[in-house]
């Protein structure tokens, strides 16, 4: 096992003395983590150095979050779901309902399996949008990058990212030669992500050096577009206004094989494998990293009683309008996919598409002042 010192100290000190406090936690990381589990890891360290007090850093200092259910954890590298497995597959299990460290993911990113979705209510659905994560292979993940490591990675991506032609073809804006009402801007018509305030990623060490290193590709108008190094080293994200949810997800599939194709070129496939589909920093997006979702006005349905139970049963999401951390604005709800392990890009896609249909027809009925009680699916 590689050496590293710092862990080596904490050594030192008995099981009790370094086991965190977890007693005000509500995350899955804090429902699973035991001694037994502490005891058995503590000691190990990946090659790069990364251990399982950095997998777990960001549950400790976060004990929960208001809107959704935390991870409380991430991985450093590759290896790490397979150095740290025992605490990771207890995760994995509690978050992605059940998901058995036997089990096997599909990955299927051909567009054309997806039924319908060219049609969404553009009175309801004001755009549609497709992103996943990517890591690289031979490269830790970005809450254990050094500076030199990320600048490498921004250096392969955009050269590859420079190769792609036709409908894709774009240029790279790194955030460090933007202004701030740049970026402002980006930000606001959702294109752009946002500097990491939120605690959860501060903890994992998600903002060192930044902005260094960091950027955005897009293609000219901006309907597909690469983050890189935001939370995973690559974010690939196909967009565009109202509700043709199926052009955005060809455009999804076909734009992510062609960078796929060109990082593999370079020998630096994705990482991926068979049991989690693709690995991604955190546990909540393994499998395809997929959120397909649509922003879409709901106001009477967002305020029926039955509103959340609809959403689970249809394995669905929501967020508020400007993203994870922020509320609705105007009754504008980003619905998306709940689940991404186990089940295929173009199954999770699917989900989204029937279910999104049927929302809008349910708000539809509310407005004629109709009950929609039997329009409830059942639980699957
Ligand atoms: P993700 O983790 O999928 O990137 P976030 O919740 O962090 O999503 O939001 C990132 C940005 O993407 C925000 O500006 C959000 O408003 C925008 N966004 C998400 N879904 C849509 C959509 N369907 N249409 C337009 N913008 C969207
Ligand atoms: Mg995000």
């Amino acid at each position: 096992m590689t050496k590293n010192c710092n862990n080596d100290y904490k050594m030192k000190f008995s099981l009790e003395e370094e086991f965190p406090d977890l007693s005000q936690h509500n995350h899955h990381m804090s429902k699973v983590l035991n001694k037994d589990i502490s005891n058995k890891l503590r000691s190990k360290s990946i090659p790069s150095g990364f251990t399982l007090d950095d997998c777990i850093q960001t549950g400790v200092d976060n004990p929960g979050h208001p809107f959704i259910m935390t991870v409380g954890c991430v991985a450093g590298d590759e290896e790490s779901y397979e150095v740290f497995k025992d605490l990771f597959d207890l995760i994995i299990s509690d978050r992605h309902g059940g998901y058995k460290p036997t089990d096997k993911h599909q990955t299927d990113l051909n567009w054309e399996n997806l039924k319908g979705g060219d049609d969404l209510d553009p009175n309801y659905v004001l755009s549609s949008r497709v992103r996943t994560g990517r890591s690289i292979k031979g490269f830790t993940l970005p809450p254990h990058n050094s500076h030199g490591e990320r600048r490498a990675v921004e250096k392969l991506s955009i050269e590859a990212l420079n190769r792609l032609d036709g409908e894709f073809k774009g240029k790279y804006y790194p955030l460090k030669d933007m202004t701030d009402k740049e970026q402002e801007q980006l930000i606001a018509d959702h294109f752009l992500f946002d500097k990491p305030v939120s605690p959860l990623l501060l903890a994992v060490g998600m903002a060192r050096d930044w902005p260094d290193a960091r950027g955005i590709w897009h293609n000219d108008n901006k309907s597909f577009l690469v983050w890189v190094k935001e939370e995973d080293h690559l974010c690939v994200i196909s967009m565009q206004k109202s509700g043709n949810m199926k052009e955005v997800f060809r455009k999804f599939c076909i734009g992510l094989q062609e960078i796929e194709d060109i990082f593999k070129k370079h020998n630096h496939g994705f990482m991926w494998n068979e049991h989690l589909g693709f690995i991604l920093t955190c546990p909540s997006n393994l499998g395809t990293g997929l959120r397909g979702g649509v922003h879409v006005k709901l106001p009477i349905l967002s305020t029926h009683a039955k509103f959340e139970e609809i959403l689970t049963r249809l394995h669905l999401q929501k967020r508020g309008t400007g993203g994870v951390d922020t509320a609705s604005v105007g009754c504008v709800f980003d619905i998306s996919n709940a689940d991404r392990l186990g089940s295929s890009e173009v199954q999770q896609v699917q989900l989204v598409v029937d279910g999104v249909k049927l929302m809008v027809e349910m708000e539809k009925k509310l407005e004629k002042g109709e009950s929609i009680d039997n329009m409830i699916p059942a639980q699957k």
